[in-house]
């Protein structure tokens, strides 16, 4: 068919898009396999409240490829979802973190700290998500107030009202949400406010020139207030520096996540880090427990 289309014209098969193709259908046979080869692992990025304090956790899948080393998400993930792998993939994620969990749970450094777990919009669509879920829970022992499920706003667009009925299930089993990348979809306002979430996720995309172009400043500062009067908690993603860190604070966002305080590492680093950050900040921490209990 392109042949017969002429010399002149555009050809659908060129080369580029052939090449394109092969290394797709190349990764998506390397993609099927990977799960059972246990060549998925989850790292770990801090998340720090306004006292520098470690306060949770955000995990991040990584592929270990045989030939092509770490593979990030962000090349696999919506091959995974149109594939419908997402589903068997998404769920060893969430086993896995809920043992984590559950680990770390008995660990009096480490019990405090919740979990935040990226789930897709076609895993958050199964029918049977919150049973699969709950079973986790009881076979894992993880403490469901710790665990965290990251959505976005693609994943709250279609079929609201089951999307939020699903919500409720999950939050009675003590389980909270973070609007993920939050700005950069479509939802509307009267949609978030009758989601039952407890955190909204600025985007990095906001974050990262937010000292140069007042138009990101505004976004952020707007996105801010919006969480704060709604009674949300607001955290940062992607704070790379100490001037990001203090306008952020002082618009009143008062969680962040970024390169500035930890790279997403394996689970043996992020414990590392973690006793680090705990033994620099034991003196503020005594303080703060105090205040806590009030
Ligand atoms: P996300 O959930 O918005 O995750 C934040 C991304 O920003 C991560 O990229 C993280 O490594 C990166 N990041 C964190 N701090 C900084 C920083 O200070 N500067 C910069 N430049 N980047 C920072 P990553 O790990 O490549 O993940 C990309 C996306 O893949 C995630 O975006 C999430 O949408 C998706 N993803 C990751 N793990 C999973 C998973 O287990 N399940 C699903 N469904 N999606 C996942
Ligand atoms: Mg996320
Ligand atoms: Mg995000
Ligand atoms: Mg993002």
């Amino acid at each position: 068919q392109a042949k017969a289309a002429g010399r002149n014209t555009l050809c659908f098969f060129d080369p580029a898009m052939q090449a394109a193709a092969n290394a797709r259908s190349a990764m998506n046979a390397d993609l099927h396999e990977a799960l059972g080869l246990g060549q998925f692992e989850l790292h770990y990025q801090v998340q720090m409240n306004e006292q520098r304090q470690p306060i949770g956790a955000e995990t991040l899948l990584r592929w270990r490829h045989p030939h092509q080393g770490m593979v990030s998400p962000a090349s696999f993930i919506a091959l995974a979802e149109d594939t419908g792998l997402i589903v068997p993939l998404g769920n060893w994620v969430l086993e896995t973190a809920c043992r984590q969990l559950a680990t770390w749970s008995k660990h009096p450094e480490l019990a405090q700290l919740s979990l935040a777990v990226n789930v897709s919009a076609r895993q958050f669509r199964q029918l049977s998500f919150t049973d699969q879920v709950q079973q986790l829970l009881v076979s894992t022992g993880a403490p469901a107030s710790k665990l965290k499920l990251e959505l976005t706003e693609s994943t709250l667009i279609e079929d609201a009202d089951a999307v939020v009925q699903r919500m409720e299930e999950l939050q009675a089993l003590g389980i909270r949400f973070s609007l993920d990348d939050f700005g950069t979809g479509y939802s509307s306002l009267a949609y978030l406010k009758r989601l039952p979430l407890t955190q909204l996720k600025i985007d990095q995309s906001f974050v990262r020139d937010l000292l140069t172009d007042h138009n990101d400043a505004a976004i952020v500062k707007t996105i801010i207030a919006l969480g704060n009067s709604l009674g949300l908690d607001v955290i940062a993603e992607g704070v790379e520096t100490e001037a990001q860190l203090a306008f952020l604070a002082e618009h009143g966002c008062r969680q962040y996540q970024g390169y500035l305080f930890g790279k997403p590492v394996p689970v043996a680093a992020f414990e590392a880090l973690l006793m680090t950050l705990n033994t620099h900040r034991s003196p503020a921490k005594s303080c703060l427990h105090g205040h806590d209990a009030e």
